[in-house]
């Protein structure tokens, strides 16, 4: 038996057969119109999903579960979307109007950074523990909690948005949710790209600019860094400051076992994990006391998503 993994974005879904042991058998992506009015945008989704399964010679029958992983705000147990940042899918019965279409019953959804962090927990970099921290560093800061096993979600399957919470009293720089002072606005790939800039701006002979001619992206200060660029290595120094930060109030608050990183910028590996885990080996609460929390970075990158909606279905399994 399969379960199917669906991980909705705003330009493309993809989708992806699953098995019980967190393989991805077979994966493929949907371009979508994101524009489209809602039902519309779903009936797509029960056709990929038919597709898909013709493709592989499979029915419904062969399937467990389908999983769905959303970019915006829902209510898993209504099975219901509030909003999505990228796509219209507003206001919507998404369980009920795909169980309808599909004439399937097993649906579930939550948000996409829960399911990435599920996915990762289950068979990724945090296999076999019990409790874990996922956070993705990307456009925004995604952020998951697994606790005692199971996917944290809140009240109303509103919580885990550790990207929200405030790091700057007063002022600050605006977060993609239109406040200020958020941690996303000051450890997502974005305001890293906004902390390049500033610094471009001040060392203008600096590797750093010669590199942000080219147009500057996550990359930029870390390449530049890398080559030894002095401004380079103090925008750097000071990124991972501010993802520690969050970090540290994420570890104070659930005492994971285990952090994953996730996201663009943690393809930069070790170069960010040391200097992560240094970080929280001297600021978490009750060191020298309490077992290290490890921090490391995702196993499953861009299908984590798909793998982590797919096991949605296999917790209530
Ligand atoms: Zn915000």
């Amino acid at each position: 038996m399969y379960y199917i993994g669906i991980d909705i974005g705003g330009m493309s879904i993809k989708t992806g057969l699953v098995d019980e042991t967190g393989r991805l058998h077979f994966k493929k992506v949907f371009t979508t119109k994101p524009d489209e009015p809602s039902l519309i945008i779903i009936s797509c989704i029960a056709d990929f999903v038919k597709e898909m399964l013709a493709e592989n010679a499979l029915t419904l029958k062969d399937i467990s579960g389908i999983g769905i992983g959303i970019p915006g705000s829902v209510d898993s147990k209504k099975g219901t979307v509030r909003y999505c940042c990228n796509i219209n899918l507003v206001d919507v019965k998404l369980v009920a109007e795909l169980s309808k279409l599909l004439n399937f019953k097993n649906i579930k959804i939550s948000n996409d950074a829960n399911c990435a962090a599920l996915g990762e927990t289950r068979f990724g970099a945090g296999r076999g523990a019990a409790n874990t921290v996922m956070i993705t560093l990307g456009t925004g800061v995604g952020s998951g909690i697994i606790s005692d096993g199971r996917l944290f979600e809140g009240g109303f399957s509103a919580g885990a948005e550790a990207g929200h919470t405030t790091v700057m009293m007063k002022g600050g720089d605006e977060c993609g949710c239109g406040f200020k002072g958020h941690w996303e606005a000051y450890a997502s790939a974005t305001a890293l790209i906004r902390q390049t800039k500033r610094a471009v701006e001040k060392a203008p002979t600096s590797k750093l600019a010669e590199l942000a001619e080219k147009g500057v992206t996550g990359r930029t200060a870390f390449d530049a860094a890398k080559q030894g660029c002095k401004a380079a290595q103090k925008v750097v120094r000071k990124y991972l400051e501010y993802v520690g930060i969050g970090l540290v109030n994420l570890c104070n608050l659930f005492y994971p076992e285990i952090v994953i990183i996730g996201g663009g910028i943690s393809n930069e590996g070790d170069y960010i994990i040391k200097p992560l885990q240094r970080y929280a080996n001297k600021y978490v609460y009750g060191r020298g006391y309490n077992p290290k929390i490890k921090i490391t970075r995702a196993e499953l990158l861009n299908d984590a998503g798909i793998i982590g909606a797919a096991s949605l279905c296999m917790e209530q399994s």
